[in-house]
């Protein structure tokens, strides 16, 4: 019987008890206490009905939250809250079942009610912040009631405790019993689509359960089930999502698996492929202006220019907050480029309300005339889009030619990139011109390698107006020489080739007066100066990926064999072979050059200190090859 009915039932009861008074002139006294207790289960039952309201309304807000399609943690979240402020449990928590690697089963503590001598024991058992692991009993009775999918309440609250806090001292589990009030512990079951999930766990402060809260927590549970289910469909079918919400277009995710699956395509067919990697010019600047919904406004105009201009096979996507890309199926260099330039072009005559217009750099690489690798393809095509926002912005630049000689390639690729990202402090119309030069290195012959060792002279006068045009080429050549006699292997060289060349770029960042004062310098001044390489290890070259190799070379260059280098005191083998190569030439061109503070060096004299400083500063045997060449060579 409903509990609408069953109130009906008992009104009815008490009229016809009213009508038999006054028609057949009962006791009144027996008819009193029959009345009475009519009352008292009227008011148990309205009681009763209070609590089902309240659980209407309970269930009701999981279920508004279900649909506002919130991730699962915040949904648990709130439930915990429901149950702990609304419901007046004095503690709550949901716990999941996991698996370790080894099979091994925990429970997780996904949300609980803060209290603070809970919130002190999990921070004391656990590894990691935030994460909560507590041991999985087989014939506990936590475990049980998620078995048999039965609730179960207990008054033994420190017996839980223990079992989940098993390092914690009894005084200690004592003292979070007195703080979460308890006289008993529930535990419910929770189980999504028919496998054991977890269990919520509640306790309170009143003697076990009625049957009344058992039904509503049954009932509640059920609402959680459903709410871990739907959470779990919802951030699936996210997943599953093809598109940027803002502008329609394909986003990142779903452009990484068509270029992966267009490059296999493309290797198969023999056909190639062009990224187009396109930047709108100065959004900042319209955001800063007009405001954020402008900003916006030109992003998708940007976006409806890429859907217009794309035939059906192409994948036009938002990559990024104001960064497109376009693949182009079967499309080479060239015919990339007339594609990006129809791009450009109409993005500069849309017409927009507030900001009048936008334009575009952009960049294109082809697979596989620039790469056959997909990283290095993006990454030459987003190169290509800064030298086309070096240049001037609102134009299209195709990717550099790719060079058979690794290191130069390299080499290149990393100054471009230093140059056009800004990764070092150089005024625009120098970083133009640099660019310009770097990218007029097409070929593989020894002219083209004097313009990249001019480029790298240029930068280094930046910070050492003493700095010799000429001395990084001597350098290098010095330091492959002395690599070869010591039979340093072949890719290791080439390394050494790149590292010379940038070993010193960190010095750039150190303050123009402390780098070409003529007094001594002051202690806090040289701790400054010592802080070269790591500025060039890990401030500069860092983020550029495919130089990773060369940085512990660059990063140790200052390092000496007796440990009393910088800036990892590092001695004897564990300085790489590379880094004493170059601190030994770097030391060399250093001696033979001016300073501030000094005359530069005679070769006998350079050769006297090196040998006085050699087993110190230097490995003894490396000193040996090098002065014997040094000598041979006439240098
Ligand atoms: P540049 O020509 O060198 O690309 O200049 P820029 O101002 O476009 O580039 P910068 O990288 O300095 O700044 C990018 C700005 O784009 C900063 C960021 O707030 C804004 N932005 C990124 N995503 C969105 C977006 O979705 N909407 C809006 N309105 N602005 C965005
Ligand atoms: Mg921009």
């Amino acid at each position: 019987m409903g509990i609408f009915s069953g109130l009906k039932d008992l009104l009815g009861q008490i009229n016809r008890i009213d009508g038999s008074i006054y028609m057949q002139g009962k006791n009144f006294a027996d008819v009193y206490a029959r009345n009475i207790a009519l009352e008292e289960e009227i008011a148990a039952r309205t009681k009763e009905l209070e609590q089902a309201n309240q659980t209407i309304l309970t269930l009701n807000s999981v279920w508004e939250m279900m649909n506002s399609s919130q991730p699962l943690s915040n949904m648990l979240d709130k439930i915990i809250h429901i149950l702990h402020e609304d419901l007046g449990y004095t503690f709550a928590a949901i716990l999941k079942i996991n698996k370790r690697e080894n099979a091994s089963s925990y429970f997780e503590v996904k949300a609980y009610s803060e209290n603070k001598s809970i919130n002190k024991a999990f921070e004391l058992i656990s590894e990691s912040a935030g994460t909560y692991e507590l041991p999985y009993i087989l014939n506990s009775i936590v475990v049980k009631a998620i078995i048999e999918r039965q609730i179960y309440s207990t008054p033994d609250i420190k017996g839980i405790l223990q079992m989940f806090f098993p390092a914690l001292e009894e005084n200690y589990l004592d003292n979070i019993l007195s703080g979460i009030y308890s006289k008993s512990c529930t535990i419910v079951p929770l189980h999504k689509s028919n496998e054991a999930f977890g269990c919520v766990i509640v306790s309170s402060d009143r003697d076990g359960i009625t049957e009344t809260e058992r039904n509503f927590l049954s009932l509640y549970a059920n609402q959680i089930e459903l709410a871990i289910t739907v959470a779990g469909l919802f951030e699936e079918v996210k997943k599953q999502a093809v598109t940027d919400p803002l502008t329609g277009l394909y986003n990142r995710r779903y452009f990484e698996e068509t270029i992966t699956k267009e490059a296999e395509r493309s290797i198969r067919l023999k056909q190639p492929f062009s990224l187009v990697s396109l930047d709108l010019d100065y959004l900042k600047k319209i955001n800063d202006t007009y405001g954020h919904q402008y900003g916006d406004l030109a992003i998708k105009t940007i976006a409806n220019v890429l859907k217009k201009e794309a035939r059906s096979i192409d994948v036009p996507a938002r990559i990024g907050g104001e960064e497109f890309n376009v693949l182009l199926s079967g499309v080479d260099s060239k015919g990339g480029f007339t594609a990006a330039e129809r791009i450009r072009k109409s993005i500069e005559n849309q017409v927009i309300d507030t900001i009048g217009g936008v334009t575009a750099s952009i960049g294109v690489a082809t697979f596989t005339e620039h790469s056959d690798r997909i990283d290095e393809l993006i990454e030459m095509a987003d190169q290509a889009m800064y030298q086309a926002k070096l240049n001037g912005r609102n134009q299209v630049k195709i990717a550099n030619v790719k060079l058979e000689s690794n290191w130069k390639k390299l080499a290149i690729e990393t100054f471009i990139d230093i140059i056009a990202k800004k990764r070092i402090p150089i005024d625009e119309e120098t970083a133009q011109k640099l660019n310009i030069k770097l990218t007029e290195i097409k070929n593989e012959d020894a002219k083209s390698n004097d313009i990249l060792f001019a480029v790298v002279d240029m930068i280094s006068q930046m910070y050492n107006k003493m700095y010799k045009e000429g001395t990084t080429k001597a350098k290098q050549l010095l330091a492959v020489m002395l690599a070869e006699k010591i039979d340093l292997a072949k890719e290791e060289i080439e390394k050494l080739r790149l590292a010379v060349l940038l070993y010193d770029i960190g010095n750039i960042m150190i303050p123009e007066d402390i780098f070409n004062k003529k007094e001594p310098l002051s202690e806090d001044e040289k701790e400054i100066i010592k802080r070269h390489p790591v500025i060039a290890a890990r401030e500069i070259l860092k983020p550029i990926s495919k130089i990773q190799d060369i940085i512990p070379i660059i990063e140790s260059h200052h390092e000496n064999w007796d440990g009393k280098g910088y800036p990892g005191h590092k001695a004897g083998v564990e300085i790489p072979i590379s880094s004493q190569i170059v601190l030994l030439v770097d030391a060399f061109y250093a001696m033979a050059q001016d300073r501030p503070y000094r005359q530069a060096y005679t070769c006998d004299e350079i050769i006297k200190i090196i040998r006085q400083e050699s087993g110190k500063q230097w490995n003894e045997n490396l000193v040996d090859e090098f002065i014997q060449l040094i000598k041979t060579k006439n240098l």
